[in-house]
């Protein structure tokens, strides 16, 4: 669940729809949902035409985003078309196998992205030996763009081209470690390292879709599997290594670690500039204590610093407790603060978002089910 922020339509006072902001961050401040998704960022700003939705970029899920449209860019649009499929790349496991060797690291890197993108081909050769008639929705009621006139036993290959295959990573903070001893949270010529190396994935991406006249893209994988799988089968391999296998989980995509203490501000400074580069989808996460519900002035100032600084989609975590007796919403410690009930007399307090609280890295579970 996302609402669109922008300028002109409801993001500052006099904006026709402005209160319909004010109510999506009272709504997500109690909640945690909607996020917020930024149509004025430049790299999504650029695709805005006034009046035409199809223009409009949206994030599918937890952060999907196709846009850009290198197989017919007379067609770079939202609907009609879709992610095709992703692989995410374990960039902790080489980093610790350059020890410490930045030349190493690339070369592993770009044999790495190779791999990828040659088995995203393969998986895209066996999704265009489908006809017409294996997806009787998507093309046979037209909606994918060009499918209009694909009959039952036409092949679906020239449609899919529309489509985007997507090379995610996660763990730039882990990678960080591993390289540098430091992450880029903590370290401004680190923080330049690692924008390099995402920068370097992307500029492959790039060449990969000139080269194929594909849509390749760069995604900031959300991983709530994978970033627990990979570390359990880097530490067995490697050890448990301070900062980089010692957590039940890798970080998400470009995040700075949560449990790294970090202002809400800086944290989305440090992030903001990835989301141009990772073009296949993004969120960064601010986490607040105490209960939002009560300040929804200082939810706000924090959406709107990710608005400025061009972040394209974030979203705010916070504690989310119900008592399912009375009904009450918010932060309960022991006592419920309307009912004056403690914890376990005779039911437990729901505590909404103590997954995402405990293992903060581990983005809510979304309604995408990745
Ligand atoms: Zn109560």
């Amino acid at each position: 669940m996302r609402i669109f922020c922008k300028e002109g339509i409801n993001y500052n006072e006099g904006d026709p729809n402005y209160d319909l902001f004010k109510l999506a961050i009272r709504c997500s401040a109690k909640r945690l949902f909607p996020n917020f998704s930024f149509l004025d960022a430049p790299f999504n700003k650029k695709f805005y035409r006034e009046g035409d939705y199809n223009s409009e970029v949206a994030y599918m899920g937890c952060r999907t985003r196709v846009m850009a449209n290198n197989y017919d860019p007379t067609k770079a649009v939202v609907c009609g078309r879709g992610n095709l499929s992703f692989t995410s790349i374990n960039l902790p496991r080489l980093a610790i196998e350059s020890n410490r060797d930045f030349d190493v690291f690339y070369k592993k890197l770009d044999a790495m992205m190779d791999l990828v993108s040659r088995q995203l081909l393969h998986r895209f050769k066996i999704q265009c030996s489908k006809k017409g008639r294996n997806y009787p929705f998507l093309m046979g009621q037209g909606i994918w763009i060009d499918s209009d006139d694909l009959g039952p036993d036409d092949s679906v290959a020239e449609v899919l081209k529309h489509g985007t295959l997507s090379i995610g990573f996660i763990g730039l903070a882990e990678t960080m470690k591993a390289l540098t001893g430091r992450h880029h949270g903590e370290d401004e010529t680190v923080r330049e390292q690692a924008f390099a190396i995402i920068k370097h994935m992307r500029e492959v991406c790039d060449r990969k879709s000139a080269e194929t006249g594909l849509n390749f893209t760069l995604l900031a994988t959300p991983a709530e599997g994978l970033s627990g799988r990979f570390v359990k089968i880097d530490r067995e391999k490697y050890g448990k290594l301070p900062g980089i296998t010692d957590r039940d989980y890798y970080t998400n995509s470009f995040h700075v670690p949560v449990y790294y203490p970090i202002g809400a501000f800086e944290k989305i400074a440090i992030e903001a500039p990835y989301h141009d580069l990772t073009n296949a989808g993004h969120i960064s996460y601010v986490e607040l204590d105490g209960d939002t519900a009560k300040n929804p002035e200082a939810f706000e100032s924090v959406i709107r610093f990710m608005k400025e600084a061009g972040v394209g989609y974030g979203s705010v975590n916070h504690p989310v407790d119900r008592d399912p007796v009375c009904g009450y919403t918010g932060v309960i410690d022991d006592v419920c603060p309307r009912c004056g009930r403690r914890e376990g007399e005779p039911v437990t307090i729901e505590r909404l978002n103590e997954l995402r609280m405990r293992f903060p890295s581990v983005p809510v579970p979304c309604d995408c089910n990745r």
